[in-house]
């Protein structure tokens, strides 16, 4: 991961890449900010940031073989430390770390502003708990004495410190107490107030503000193609958290796609009292959610006829959408689709001029049934 795909904190960025500038790095720091927050995304980055052999002054490279695997999340000079179920032997110690360790790198990289729930959930750990035990001290303890593999550092990112045992806090504090060597270590934690008095005064601690509602919907619209009014709607409902937006996001899609599947289905049908019901529906909800729905329904009717295209590839939606897509398409022929495609666009382009967005809707789905139907 690299600085510039965490949006906003430029100001922190600076601060960390003029520490190694001006060889000022400190060994341990804390990274403290809200859940949801930048915290994990710029321990990452600036992990990335350290070990980078083309360094710029305002970010790594991407590409020489440190950043390649960091991007794979396998560098050997990188440890992770994460809240895991504690072994009930020691000797289970090795099976389980190497077991969270494979699920943490898709994880991390893939959900890098997710919360200590979202880990549990991931794991299907509901009924257990998760801890940074003993085993884990002894393990950093034991990484710490080692020489790094390739690199000047060997970096420690410790997701969660406050997840820490009293028994694994002793062994950790000690290599925090130790003279700086090559060796940081990177506390990425979402409560401060819970970390230990003696962890807190040993590390050097940078504040990661929440994000601006302003970044999260510049981000959802530039980096993940959202449309401007739902970026807009989960980044209020986000309020600083980019984890939470994009959550927000996933319901959004799941109930528009909901939505979409039960239209289509009643025109199929021909279902005429369930297509006035929902053309109230249509009718009763905003214009930027109408503009809204139609858009995500040409996306989906895109996808469906791209499903068709051998070789196209290009449908990267999974789970029931991506079944029902790969249904529509192989049930209604391309020319089917394309007629409904144009249908829909045209009742979107006409959305503010038409008098009446039920008559609208309602005749957009007498159209479509018959496309369907025929
Ligand atoms: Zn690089």
């Amino acid at each position: 991961m690299r600085f510039e795909e965490i949006p906003g904190l430029q100001e922190l960025k600076q601060s960390l890449i003029s520490s190694y500038k001006q060889n000022h790095i400190a060994h341990a720091q804390l990274f403290n900010g809200p859940a949801g927050g930048g915290g994990l995304a710029m321990a990452m980055s600036f992990a990335t940031y350290l070990l980078c052999e083309n360094k710029t002054d305002s970010d790594a490279c991407g590409t020489c073989s440190n950043c390649q695997k960091m991007d794979r999340m396998i560098h050997p000079d990188v440890h992770f430390i994460y809240p895991k179920p504690s072994a009930s032997k020691s000797s289970d110690y090795e099976k389980i770390q190497a077991e969270t360790l494979k699920k943490w790198r898709v994880f991390a990289k893939e959900h890098t502003y997710a919360n200590i729930d979202d880990w549990v959930s991931y794991n299907g750990y509901e009924n257990k708990n998760v801890l940074i035990s003993k085993e884990d001290s002894k393990n950093i303890i034991r990484t710490v004495s080692m020489k790094s593999f390739e690199g000047d550092f060997k970096i420690l990112i410790i997701w969660y410190p406050e997840y820490m045992h009293p028994a694994a806090a002793n062994g950790i504090l000690k290599v925090l107490e130790e003279p700086p060597t090559q060796t940081i270590y990177l506390l990425v934690s979402y409560s401060y107030e819970s970390l230990l008095a003696t962890i807190r005064s040993r590390t050097q601690m940078f504040n990661i503000p929440p994000f601006s509602e302003e970044t999260i919907q510049d981000h959802l619209i530039n980096n993940r193609n959202v449309q401007p009014e739902v970026a807009g709607k989960a980044a209020r409902m986000a309020n600083g958290s980019l984890g939470k937006a994009y959550y927000e996001l996933e319901q959004a899609e799941g109930t528009a796609y909901e939505w979409f599947r039960l239209w289509m289905q009643y025109c199929l049908k021909g279902d005429y009292t369930s297509m006035v019901k929902t053309s109230d529906e249509f009718h009763g909800s905003s214009k930027p959610n109408q503009r809204t729905q139609l858009e995500f329904s040409l996306a989906l009717i895109r996808d469906a006829i791209l499903s068709q295209v051998e070789g196209a590839n290009l449908v990267n939606r999974d789970g029931a959408e991506g079944e029902f897509i790969r249904k529509f398409g192989g049930f209604a022929s391309i020319e089917k689709l394309e007629a409904i495609y144009n249908e829909i666009s045209s009742v979107l382009n006409n959305l503010g001029r038409n008098a009446s967005a039920k008559i609208a809707f309602l005749s957009l789905s007498i159209q479509c049934s018959r496309v369907l139907r025929a």
